[in-house]
């Protein structure tokens, strides 16, 4: 295969090495707060202070995190790789930006934007939200953060599907494979044929419906991994 259409999944597990906790560690952020609280459209109605604290906490942790190797091996696949690389990450990190990937399209929404819940603007996240800001656009006191939450559906899915679709390659990096409809691309794409490829610390959920795994640290194993295909 001369030029491969790639398609790559990240998780929160790319984001470990670089201080960002995954949503299963134990004293994280996450541990500390119940996911119906700070993770639902109804969590938001019900006590939107602490969804915003939750949010602006995230997004200053985040604000100061670096990428590393995996982050860097991904910008530089893009960069190099002769054919499609489509980058999906679930994380609303700035990590693969900050390391160098344009156009990483971010399922799960962004922690940088902001979202008007009536008029569906987005604008660039001031580091520090406030329950109630205007909506730059209508004015109206209906910003939050512009986070896929349960419930709600992912965007820019048509884009990830079709590129599936096409898809010679299917990565998953740092996901634990738990949370649909992202822990199906590797049914879809091994539909079409992709050659299947996990590399996360533990075995995902889906791990037996990839072709290759390589366990370990994603600093460690997608370097490899992009090595070998840009040397291919
Ligand atoms: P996750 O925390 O469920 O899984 C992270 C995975 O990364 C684990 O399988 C772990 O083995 C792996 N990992 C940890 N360190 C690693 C490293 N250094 N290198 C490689 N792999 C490493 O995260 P996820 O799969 O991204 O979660 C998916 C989505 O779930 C999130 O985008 C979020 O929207 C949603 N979510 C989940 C929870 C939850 O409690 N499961 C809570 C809120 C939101």
């Amino acid at each position: 295969m001369t030029h491969p259409n790639i398609v790559i999944l990240t998780g929160a597990g790319i984001s470990a090495e670089s201080g960002l906790g995954t949503f299963r560690d134990e004293g994280g952020l996450w541990a500390q707060h119940r996911i119906e609280d700070v993770a639902t459209p109804e969590g938001f109605a019900r006590n939107p202070q602490l969804v915003v604290d939750f949010y602006n906490a995230r997004r200053a942790q985040a604000a100061e995190a670096t990428p590393n190797p995996a982050h860097l091996a991904l910008a530089r696949l893009q960069a190099e790789h002769s054919g499609q690389v489509l980058l999906v990450t679930q994380n609303v990190d700035s990590l693969h930006e900050k390391a160098g990937s344009t156009n990483a399209v971010h399922m799960h929404g962004a922690l940088a934007s902001a979202l008007c819940a009536a008029c569906e603007v987005r604008w660039e996240a001031p580091l520090t939200m406030h329950v109630g800001e205007a909506c730059p656009s209508c004015s109206r006191p209906t910003a939050r953060p512009d986070i896929v939450w349960f419930g709600e559906i992912p965007y820019h899915m048509d884009r990830i599907e079709r590129a599936l679709m096409e898809a010679d390659i299917f990565a998953a990096i740092g996901t634990s494979g738990n949370v649909y409809p992202a822990a199906g691309f590797v049914q879809m794409a091994a539909h079409v044929g992709a050659k299947t490829v996990e590399m996360n610390l533990d075995p995902s959920a889906t791990v037996n419906l990839f072709e290759e795994v390589r366990p370990g640290k994603a600093s460690e194993t997608v370097p490899q991994w992009v090595d070998s295909l840009l040397s291919d």
